[in-house]
């Protein structure tokens, strides 16, 4: 690990998030991937943060291919109290992109000019978007919308996406550094 991945990894560690170094062949990018936003997912094409309005795979296949080095961002809940998942899940995750997002403002500030955060789901920042971005500053799209899979990205830092088990629910997002 090098000295930015040190420090990012720390900062995490303050901020409740678990942290993981990825180099960027860890990051598996599918069209498949894709297939899923387009059908079966409520967000697509609502969410500006979302397919159709985020960049092709095959040019996010490209810009992934000029850096070298990424952090895996994981904060990790039980939920299994929760009467309503999905509200609780959509409040956690509003909370967990902006730890992410200094993250994101710590690289930029180390220098990393380059470090972009792709955040955990599809943007919540308003109730429901606007036909133009009402807070671009905030306007980041989530992994999954660019093709990648998330859990194959995910084990091979040893990590897994357990599905339907309310009482670990891992919020997910991947800063790429350099
Ligand atoms: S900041 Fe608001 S308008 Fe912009 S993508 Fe997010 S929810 Fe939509």
């Amino acid at each position: 690990m090098n000295t930015i991945q040190n420090l990012l990894i720390k900062k995490a560690f303050e901020l409740g998030l678990s942290a993981y170094p990825l180099e960027i062949t860890d990051i598996f990018v599918e069209n498949r991937i894709r297939l899923k936003c387009i059908y079966g997912c409520r967000d697509y094409g609502q969410s500006l943060s979302c397919p159709p309005h985020v960049m092709d795979v095959d040019i996010f296949r490209k810009i992934l291919n000029e850096y070298r080095q990424a952090l895996l961002l994981i904060e990790n809940y039980d939920l299994s109290n929760e009467q309503n998942i999905l509200k609780a899940w959509s409040y956690l995750r509003k909370e967990s992109f902006h730890k992410m997002l200094e993250l994101e403002y710590l690289a930029f500030r180390e220098g990393f000019t380059y470090a972009q955060l792709l955040r955990p789901g599809a943007c919540n920042e308003c109730d429901t978007c606007a036909e133009k971005c009402r807070k671009p500053e905030f306007l980041r799209f989530s992994p999954e919308a660019v093709g990648i899979n998330l859990a194959k990205t995910m084990a091979s830092v040893g990590e897994e996406i357990i599905f339907c088990d309310s009482s670990s629910v891992k919020i997910i997002g991947i800063l790429l550094i350099e």
